[in-house]
């Protein structure tokens, strides 16, 4: 399965009279066997990159497809089944159980009348386990600290059995284990095949975890190859317009090290 999209410029009204371009002219794709990593400043266009790549934006120009069509002639149902998507912000406002919660997840599989089978319990249950909430189904999920909130949340994107998943930096309110444990679970899924885009500000992380990398700047894709090719020191100090330095402590994946601007 592939999401491509093409060349993509994307505009807000900004007021009456002015728009902006959160995206401009924008390609990139996600396949299935493999983990893309999206990085950039706050308001370089992630989220809009992500909400496109869903249909949620519509293009002012370019096109979005899923396997060579377009996006938007899917139905909501059929998208569903394919993609897994997690939001930025989303608060358990409705005083739903856990296990109801992750159940949502299912409802592009769900037959005419809704009714919960045992199949669909039995993935509930292991997307749970997989995300380290097991045992969690009867909890009402106002209860929960923002990090098992997260975990549940990613949970319910799996429950639905995608065949990509788009994440919009899901590991913001999760602690180190639980942070690597879920790009752990990532790669766990790309080695099963899934494609995997995750938006994340943790680019020690992405670089020893991603296969490719994106950087997003002003709405530009301004670099799109190997974590080594994408996290170069000019490149990175200059879209987050702050000193870096690169080191190579693990892994053999690159490591960005913020510098202090007085004595750097
Ligand atoms: P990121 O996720 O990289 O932080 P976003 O894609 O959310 O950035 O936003 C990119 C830019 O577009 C930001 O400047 C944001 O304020 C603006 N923006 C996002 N959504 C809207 C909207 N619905 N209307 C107007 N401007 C928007
Ligand atoms: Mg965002």
């Amino acid at each position: 399965m592939k999401l491509v999209a093409e060349q993509v410029t994307v505009e807000y009204a900004a007021s009456r009279h002015d728009r902006f371009r959160a995206l401009d002219d924008v390609s990139f794709a996600v396949n299935s066997g493999e983990l893309v990593a999206v990085a950039g400043p706050n308001g370089s266009g992630k989220t809009t990159l992500l909400r496109t790549l869903l249909g949620l934006e519509l293009p002012k120009s370019g096109r979005v497809t899923l396997d060579e069509r377009a996006v938007q002639e899917y139905t909501r149902r059929e998208l569903a089944e394919r993609i897994g998507a997690l939001p930025q912000r989303e608060e358990p406002a409705f005083p739903l159980m856990v296990g109801e919660a992750v159940l949502l997840g299912r409802w592009a599989h769900l037959g005419p009348i809704a009714s919960v089978t045992a199949e669909d319990i039995r993935v509930m249950e292991d997307a749970l386990r997989r995300c380290d909430v097991a045992g969690f189904e009867g909890r009402r999920v106002e209860t929960l600290s923002g990090g098992e909130w997260q975990r549940v949340r990613i949970a319910r994107a799996l429950a639905g059995t995608p065949r990509l998943l788009l994440l919009d930096e899901p590991t913001a309110a999760l602690d180190i284990a639980h942070e690597m444990a879920l790009f752990d679970l990532l790669r766990q899924l790309v080695a099963d095949g899934l494609g995997v885009l995750v938006i994340t500000h943790h680019l020690n992380i992405a670089a020893r975890y991603a296969d490719r990398m994106v950087l997003l700047s002003g709405g530009r894709a301004v670099a799109d190859g190997s974590p080594d090719a994408v996290l170069q020191p000019e490149l990175v100090s200059q879209v987050f317009d702050w000193p870096v330095a690169v080191h190579y402590p693990v892994d053999g994946a690159p490591q960005i090290i913020p510098l202090k601007r007085n004595n750097s």
